[in-house]
This record gives structure tokens, sequence and C-alpha cells, in this order.
């Protein structure tokens, strides 16, 4: 029997030297695993391609495409390949497949008249060779730079696994930097210089290179949060760090380490940062202290669950210990004095008549608005603020973070039939758009499912989608043409479905959308010489239609 001794980093619990960098020039990171997103933690690592789309993805060892998925957002063209050591390697945001794997997708495509199409080859059917050319690097999937998202999975728990600890790890020479400080006071009698709510705490960078907090003086339950990241040679990008530490009197009470994760438990990204603050400032702050509701496995629990008790009269030596996956460090000091004695600025608690228990279920109506919470939609208890002005739903404001979605409705009574069919429930951002909300239509109520608090209101679009920018003129010979492009956009409700025909036959049509360009490939399909008829149909999401008809000749 073998028995491994895992190292700081226990690199011996996955295989070394087995998965090749993806790309042929040297690997230079936009993001590491672990990094805080919105919402999620980063799953993979974000390599560099020069600012450039096109450059050949090769696959990081031999195996079959097991999974292939192709959407307008979030990976956009990805390609999952599983190896026969157990991991399966994802690739994301491609520009396009290699011939083989092309051809695989067009035919399926074709078949379901679907260019969004998610598939799961069978083990024979798409073998892959090692060093074999899979894809070219692209930027699809929404508004995003070019690059290269790459993952390692199990493929048995498809639990994601840090690249870096099978060996792809780019020269990192560079400590992370810790640039914020908050510390929050955990419950109603305790108190950090002078107040009862969260509080910025300065530090100054010393010439060792590592940082030391302000004397601060405190008394009772307290926690700490910090900003930070890291840095790798060779770019400027802001990336997450790998390991935070806090040790209290030599003591550690807090690690967070970035090895593996599960997807489900990505969602309490939101209990691990100071929420409320991203929210209002759009700074994440990380907490070295753990929610009781916080089940992330990247967190080791101590006992202390990083939660100090400041003592009167007793002091206090704290440190952060933050660090990258090559173990460059940097720590950050923070010396503390108990002090009861203290005057305290406390929290102003803003009570109204709607009360959150989140162990159980709340309902609230006003003005034809109901919201209905299911149990344990938060993860505390807290004052709702709910009122409906100017048929706008005010609920709450969006700096609190939900575990699950909730249901909302209105009374649409009021509205005659032809109003209801133009009618969609909105979520107002920035106070002038109304994106559109799934919604759900009954004769008297319309409802939505979602998981952000903020503002809502019933809003019509009566606007059909526009088509634009086409890109040949009527009658035009295209016959030496490869590309048909065309833009397609709705202002309102937003585009729900596109669809493309070349004589009365759906055609393949790619949407870009950062720039709403649709583009068919006249190599799909050979066209016999003479007169064809393209059409374009476009339909938002309340059902307004719009249709475009040209026709071209081939020779
Ligand atoms: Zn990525």
């Amino acid at each position: 029997m073998l028995f491994f001794f895992p190292t700081a980093n226990s690199q011996q619990k996955y295989p070394q030297n087995y998965f090749r960098n993806p790309l042929d020039i040297p690997m230079i990171l936009a993001g590491t695993f672990g990094e805080l997103r919105t919402a999620h933690f980063h799953s993979g690592l974000d390599i560099k391609t020069q600012q450039k789309e096109g450059l050949k993805v090769y696959t990081a060892a031999e195996g079959y495409v097991s999974r292939i998925k192709i959407s307008n957002w979030g990976y956009g063209k990805a390609l999952y390949i599983t190896h026969p050591n157990g991991y399966t390697t994802v690739y994301a945001h491609l520009k396009k497949f290699n011939k083989k794997i092309k051809n695989y997708i067009r035919k399926k495509q074709y078949q379901l008249e679907k260019s969004q199409i998610q598939l799961f080859p069978k083990k024979n059917e798409l073998l892959i060779t090692k060093d074999e050319v899979v894809a070219f690097s692209g930027s699809t999937g929404g508004f995003i730079a070019p690059h290269l998202h790459f993952e390692i999975r199990s493929s048995k728990t498809e639990k994601t696994i840090n690249p870096m600890h099978f060996g792809l790890s780019p020269t990192d020479t560079k400590t992370p930097r810790i640039l914020h400080l908050r510390a929050y006071s955990l419950n109603d009698s305790s108190h950090v210089n002078k107040s009862n709510i969260s509080i910025p705490i300065p530090i100054k960078q010393m010439q060792s290179g590592n940082y030391t907090a302000n004397k601060i003086k405190a008394y009772g339950t307290i926690g700490f949060g910090i900003n930070t990241y890291d840095q790798l040679n060779g770019a400027f990008n802001k990336n997450g760090v790998y390991k935070i530490e806090m040790l209290v009197n030599g003591k550690t009470t807090y690690t967070h380490k970035v090895e593996t994760f599960s997807f489900s438990e990505s969602k309490y990204i939101n209990l691990l940062i100071d929420y409320s603050h991203y929210a209002n400032h759009k700074r994440k702050y990380q907490k070295t202290f753990i929610h009781p509701e916080n089940k992330l496995s990247i967190i080791k629990r101590t006992k202390e669950k990083g939660y100090l008790t400041i003592k009167d009269g007793l002091d206090y030596q704290i440190v952060i210990k933050v660090s990258d996956f090559k173990g460059n460090i940097s720590t950050l000091t923070i010396p503390i004095k108990g002090d009861k004695s203290q005057i305290v600025i406390k929290k102003d608690l803003k009570k109204t008549d709607n009360y959150i228990n989140h162990l159980i279920s709340n309902s609230f109506e006003k003005s034809g608005v109901k919201i209905d919470f299911s149990k344990n939609t938060f993860y505390d208890n807290f004052y709702l603020n709910f009122e409906v002005k100017d048929s706008v739903a005010k609920i709450h404001k969006p700096e609190i973070p939900l575990h699950k979605s909730y249901n909302l409705s209105f009374d649409v009574s009021n509205f005659n039939k032809k109003q209801k069919e133009k009618l969609y429930i909105a979520r107002i951002s920035n106070k002038k758009y109304f994106n559109y909300t799934t919604t759900y239509k009954t004769d008297s109520i319309f409802k939505t499912t979602t998981r952000s608090l903020g503002d809502y209101k019933l809003h019509s679009d009566t606007t059909k989608p526009k088509i634009d920018k086409c890109s040949f003129f009527t009658g035009q010979n295209l016959t030496k043409y490869r590309y048909l492009t065309i833009r397609v956009r709705d202002n309102l409700s937003g585009l729900k479905k596109y669809r493309g025909e070349i004589d009365g036959k759906w055609i393949l049509m790619e949407l870009n959308v950062k720039t709403n360009i649709l583009t068919y490939n006249f190599n799909d399909k050979k066209l016999n010489k003479g007169k064809h008829t393209f059409t374009l149909l476009a339909t938002d999401n309340v059902g307004n239609t719009c249709t475009f008809t040209s026709s071209f000749h081939t020779k």
C-alpha cells in the first residue's frame, strides 16, 4: 500500500506533469483559481492569449470529448475532455472547434435546429490524441476579453480542482498585496474603536513589505475582513490569492485555502465577503470569521471559526497571513488592546413592519404586489423595507444575500387584454434599465421568480425587435461570399428567439452578443445555382415579432 504525505500544498494527491499547458505560449494568467467573482468563485485559470483570438488550443492530455456546450453567455463555446486518469479538462470562451468536433456539432445543430446546444458524446465518438489541437481561443460567452478559461475537474465528483496542484503554475515571485482592513462588531455589546458597526482600520506597509494596522481598542466578539489581491509575473492583472490564515496570539483560528470546491457551494461566497459593503461600494472584503450558515469547504473549521473574544485590559496580537500558490507571503499585524469602557456608537436599527425570521416563510402584500419568501431564503433575520411607490415595488436594497429565489407577483386585473399582452415584470437597474424577468402570466396575476432584492415594476414593450445591417443588397450575387451577417436587437424586453432560413429551411446563425450580429457560414450547405430567399424572424420576450426578407442569387 502506498501512503502519501501531503506537503503544505498537498500536490502529491494529484498527478504531476500529466497535463500540459493548453496553449503553446508561456502561461500568463488573467485570473486564478478560487478568486472572488460576482456570486461565485472562479473555477479555473484564465490564461492570457496576447489580446488575440484564434490561438491554437491543445488538449491537456489524451482522452475523449465528453461534453460540448454552446451558449451565448457563460462559457460561450466550451469543450470538456475526459482523460483516462479520472480527470476532465474544460476549455471555455472558444472561438471555434477543430474540424472533426465542428462537423459533429453542426450535424446535431441542424438536426435540432438550435444554435445553443449541449451535447454529451459517447466515449468512442470523439477520441482525442495527445497534443491534438482541439479548438481555437476566443472571447465567446458575453462581454469578455479574449482569453482561455481552463479547468481541471474530477470526472467522478465534478468537483473542480486548482490546476496549479497539477503543476500548471506559472512563475510568481511577487507577494500578495493587502490593501484594506475592516473590523466587525459581532454582537450588541461588542465594539471596535468606539463603534458597534463595521469600520475601516487604517493599515500601512512597512519597509519589509509586510503590513501593520494602527493599534485598536476593542471589546467583546469581533472579527476582521481584508481586501487583498495577488499579481503574478508577466501581467498586471489583479488575481485572487491562494491562502488566508489568521493567527491570534500565535494560534491559528481561521484558514481559507483554494484547492478544490464543488459548484453547489459556490454561492456561499456571499457569506464569505462583506456582501452589503460590496453591494454599496463595489469593494470585496473577504471575512476571516465564518458565518454559521456558511458551508464552504475551502474554509477549515477551527473551534474559534475566526471569531475573537476581546477581554477588558488584555493585549492581543492578530496576524493575517496571505499567500499565493508559490508560497510568497504577506502578513498584516493588528495589535489590539481590550477596553470595555469606551463610549460606543450604536447600530441605528431601522425597524419596519416587515420582520424577516429567516427560519420560517414570510409573505408580504401591498397595493397589489405580493412577495413570498420561503424558509431559509435569507441567512439572517432582519427588517425588510417594502413599499410600492408610483407603481414601483421597492423591495429593500440589493445589499442582503439570498440563498434561494422568491416569488414576486403583481395584480394585473386593472389592465385590459391588449395591455396585458405587452406587459412584463421588469427589474429596474440604475433607475433606467427595465430588465426582463421571466414573467408567468395568468388573467389576473403576473408572477416572476428572482434572487435579487431591489426595484421591480410592470413595464410595457410595444416595440418590435429591430433588424438592420444586412450584409447584402436584394438580388446580389453571393457566390463568392463565405458569410452572411445581419444585426438584430430589442431594447426593452429583449430578444427571446430568432430563426434564420434560406429557401424555407433553418440555417445556423451564430449570435455575437457584443455586437448583436448574426452570422451564417455558406459552407454549411451547398446551394443550387439560382435565386434564393433569406428570411429572419425575431421575437422579443412579450411576443412582438419582426420579419426580414430578402433575396440573393448564386452562380
Ligand atoms: Zn475564467
